[in-house]
């Protein structure tokens, strides 16, 4: 990936663009590119030509990001310019979260988790196992060692406003609110981990048991946010705080295939959820006092990325290459661009 500063390192706000390849259904169907990333943080949506002109296009529809992965890149990479950057933070007592943010079926999972789907073992390849590798490697490190830092996982799932815990047979969860704004969810297991693979096993016991939906893409999981912590503890109290977060797809309400009452009350929630996300991650970079993290449950429940000192965050935009996706492409180019 091409960038223009090193924006993870100075800034508390990294917004990057992943654009995942064609997949063999969309190249039968013969289905056109319409998305090319030229380099430099830049991405370009352009009618599928077989030859782009760069002049014409770039006036109209090009977007600027820290960061622009074309089809190309591997989580490995993807990975060392993202959340590799923000390990760091939790280990001098901040608040580290990762957001991957974008249309059901565009990768969304894949970057987080890997491959979930059974098939293949690789799930080893995700986000959430990289960082939860270089989490143990510093704390093995003399100096973190020494500071007796303990890690646990959490790892729970937001559907329609609700908290399941999906390390504890999806347990319901309140949330609760002390006097002093501090976001508790209440009885959330965290479960102690002593190496990756700890880590790699809870990943897929809880992924093998969150929401599907029969909507849209008929994709599972993809109307709840699910959200991985990392926690460091230090003498119980809680020191540093790594959240991964795989948000539910951001399609629209223009959802054709949902005619019932149900699916659109959650089409609704995920949007209100995403604008939350939008409003309080904006209000982090611009410093500022208000943080309006009771807008929704999901900005509720990550209170604590949004404030503090040593709070930074990232947001992963994944998009569809195909022109069939070219309006959710849109939305979500737009979305990560005001996030900044
Ligand atoms: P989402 O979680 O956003 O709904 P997924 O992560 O499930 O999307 O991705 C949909 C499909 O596309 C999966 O089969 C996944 O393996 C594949 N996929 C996504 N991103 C990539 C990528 N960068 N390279 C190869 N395959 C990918
Ligand atoms: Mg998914």
């Amino acid at each position: 990936p091409m960038s223009l500063s090193d924006p993870v390192k100075s800034q508390r706000i990294c917004v990057c663009v992943r654009k995942r390849p064609l997949n063999r259904k969309e190249i039968v169907k013969k289905e056109l590119d319409v998305v090319t990333i030229p380099g430099k943080g830049v991405l370009l949506l352009h009618e599928p030509k077989q030859k782009v002109d760069l002049t014409k296009y770039l006036e109209n529809q090009t977007f600027h990001f820290d960061y622009s992965f074309d089809e190309d890149s591997t989580n490995d990479l993807v990975y060392r310019f993202t959340a590799k950057p923000l390990v760091k933070t939790i280990f001098e007592g901040g608040m580290a979260t990762c957001f991957a943010y974008g249309q059901t079926g565009s990768g969304k999972t894949h970057t987080m988790g890997g491959d979930f789907s059974g098939r293949t073992q690789n799930s080893s390849k995700g986000i959430y196992a990289l960082a939860a590798l270089d989490v143990f490697t510093l704390l093995k490190q003399k100096h973190y060692a020494d500071m007796g830092l303990c890690p646990y996982v959490a790892f729970f799932e937001i559907y329609n406003s609700k908290v399941f815990d999906l390390l504890n047979k999806k347990a319901k969860l309140r949330v609760m609110e002390d006097d002093k704004q501090q976001v508790n969810v209440v009885g959330l297991r965290e479960v102690s981990v002593s190496s990756v693979e700890d880590v790699i096993k809870l990943i897929e016991k809880g992924s093998a048991c969150r929401t599907s939906g029969q909507t849209f893409a008929n994709a599972s999981s993809s109307r709840s946010h699910a959200v991985l912590q990392v926690i460091l503890r230090r003498q119980n109290f809680l020191f540093g705080k790594f959240s991964l977060v795989d948000l539910a797809g951001n399609e629209r309400g223009t959802d054709v295939s949902s005619n019932d009452r149900h699916t659109t009350m959650e089409t609704a929630e995920i949007n209100r959820s995403l604008l939350a996300l939008k409003e309080c991650i904006r209000s982090l970079g611009q410093n500022s006092e208000h943080i309006p993290f009771r807008m929704s449950k999901l900005t509720q429940v990550l209170r604590d990325s949004f404030i503090g000192e040593n709070s930074k965050t990232c947001m992963i935009a994944m998009i569809s290459p195909g022109m069939s996706s070219c309006e959710y492409t849109l939305n979500t180019l737009r979305y990560a661009n005001r996030v900044k």
